[in-house]
């Protein structure tokens, strides 16, 4: 009998899921038919619908009040704070996971989101089974909100040398402390594209074949005004391949319907794609916002990234790390944009050079298998035990 895992997630923005999804294919690549993993959202189900309902929020308030988010994100970043959102507005979700463990008998739980770990370990602990394994994987990427850091789970799994130091910080023992990376899909977890490859996705994906080809998207909504920059990149005149996934933005898919760029060609305009993994190996040069996951997933597929936007708090040190390291480069506005795509898209441009070979320092494939090992090895050492 597969052994169950429960892993939580929250669906505000794209990168807790896909995660979640990344670990659990992995699970199942490397260890098939061993585990029965369970990827829930106990928030969009909670009840009473007041917590759902907030957030459902995210994505608005992201869209058009980001200070009010920063506001939030930063009132929050303690763990004082922390604690009593755990034991108010958070608390009926406890026992949602209660219920969630009880029907599940999972051999671990694995939360995917800075709201939840507390909660995992404090329904674990007082449950009929308070030995099972509670792991926290940290699916932001520099900047680690207080939330992430629960003292009370067996092992965190953390991104980057920034986030081991908060952990840290917050008191979390060095044992149980292991910086493996961000999780990645496996489409992403394999060699750097050459040219040939590239190419043929393009082909595949309908896009010209020899053209420099850029790729415009923002997060799974599709956030900060990426038809602005798709429609500054096509109006430009530049002899580039552009395609834009819009995410669950429908109105910026809607505002650029019928796009074409300088020769008159089609734009490919999309919503919600599956198959992000060929979009960016396919491209030249990602433009993007500052999302963990997009950011990972740009790294593993030589995709060096022009970075437009950023959610304030838990993605300013992602864009601050990446121009750091020479992987991206920041520019927000659609002049600067478009220049900085004339430069690398030139024939020979040492600039794309540069940055493809930051790119390739930065990318962390092998983080999924590790994290995979990490959580089938806690949950069948604990069955075992028991
Ligand atoms: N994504 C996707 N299809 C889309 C748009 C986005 O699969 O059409 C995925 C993307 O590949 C990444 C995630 O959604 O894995 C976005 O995560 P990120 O951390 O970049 O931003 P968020 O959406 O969480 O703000």
């Amino acid at each position: 009998m597969p052994l169950p895992l429960l892993f939580l997630i929250a669906d505000t923005g794209g990168g807790h899921r896909a995660g979640a999804t990344a670990v659990a294919r992995r699970l199942e690549m490397d260890r098939p038919g061993e585990f029965d993993v369970h990827i829930v959202d106990p928030v969009g189900t909670a009840s009473p619908t007041v917590l759902s309902r907030t957030a459902d929020l995210y994505g608005p308030l992201i869209h058009r009040a980001r200070w009010l988010w920063a506001v939030l994100y930063h009132a929050t970043n303690s763990a004082a704070v922390v604690g009593l959102m755990q034991h108010s507005a958070l608390r009926p979700l406890r026992g949602a996971i209660q219920e969630l463990i009880a029907s599940l008998r999972p051999a671990a739980v694995v939360s995917f989101h800075p709201l939840l770990n507390h909660l995992a370990a404090d329904a674990v602990h007082s449950g009929a089974h308070p030995t099972v394994p509670v792991i926290t994987v940290i699916t932001d990427l520099v900047d680690v909100h207080a939330g992430w850091a629960s003292r009370d789970v067996d092992a965190v799994v953390i991104p980057s040398p920034g986030g081991l130091d908060r952990c840290r910080r917050a008191g979390i023992p060095a044992e149980r402390c292991h910086q493996l990376g961000l999780p990645v899909d496996s489409a992403f977890a394999r060699p750097i594209p050459d040219d040939a490859e590239r190419r043929g996705l393009r082909a595949r994906l309908g896009l010209a074949e020899e053209r420099f080809t850029v790729l415009v998207c923002s997060g799974a909504d599709g956030s900060g005004g990426l038809d602005r920059r798709a429609r500054a990149i096509a109006g430009s005149g530049l002899n580039v391949g552009l395609a834009v996934i819009c995410g669950r933005n429908e109105r910026a898919r809607k505002r650029l319907r019928g796009l074409r760029d300088w020769s008159g060609r089609p734009v490919p305009v999309l919503g919600f794609v599956a198959n992000m993994a060929d979009w960016m190996r396919a491209a030249d040069v990602v433009v993007t916002k500052a999302g963990p996951g997009t950011i990972v997933e740009a790294l593993c597929s030589g995709l060096p990234l022009l970075l437009t936007w950023y959610i304030p708090g838990q993605e300013s040190g992602n864009l601050e790390w990446l121009v750091d390291i020479g992987a991206g480069r920041y520019v927000p506005r659609p002049r600067e944009l478009v220049d900085t795509i004339t430069e690398l898209a030139a024939p020979g441009s040492p600039g794309l050079a540069t940055m493809r070979a930051a790119v390739a320092g930065a990318a962390r494939p092998e983080a999924t298998e590790r994290i995979a090992a990490l959580i089938a090895d806690m949950a069948c050492s604990a069955v075992a035990r028991a």
